[in-house]
């Protein structure tokens, strides 16, 4: 008789700051109110200023591309091609995978925020900060 199977455990990535209300997902970011710095992760201290004058607010759903690449070789876990992108939302900037696999986005590319998985691997699924570009037209090859 063989040990009873138990499905691997899903690992989530950063998703502990953000939010979800309905299809909204929004991330917790700090502002701080003596130098107007934003920082995501949130902090209990600016790390511009290191005022402890912070509070920590909701970002917007929406953001845009910063700059953008097609992974061609994936490291452990995950299948290549797949695309990343830095994305700046209400002054902070993260790191998110888009769904296309081949295609990068131009900077400046409109971008919805959410949460989904990434991989999925024999340890588990992995989930973590997704954008969907919000115009098809801004995407490039990624070969320039
Ligand atoms: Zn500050």
């Amino acid at each position: 008789m063989t040990p009873p199977q138990t499905p691997p455990a899903a690992r989530q990535i950063g998703v502990q700051w953000t939010h979800q209300d309905g299809e909204r997902t929004t991330l917790t970011i700090t502002l701080c109110h003596a130098c107007s710095g934003h920082w995501f992760p949130p902090r209990d201290t600016c790390s511009t200023c290191a005022s402890t004058d912070v509070e920590d607010i909701t970002s917007h759903t929406r953001g845009s591309v910063y700059a953008s690449t097609v992974v061609r070789i994936a490291p452990h876990g995950f299948q290549a091609p797949y695309v990343l992108a830095y994305v700046d939302i209400s002054g902070v900037r993260l790191l998110a995978h888009s769904p296309s696999s081949d295609r990068a986005l131009a900077p400046g590319t409109p971008v919805e925020l959410t949460v989904a998985p990434v991989t999925d691997t024999p340890e588990g699924a992995v989930t973590s900060y997704v954008v969907t570009p919000l115009d098809d037209q801004h995407t490039t090859t990624g070969e320039q």
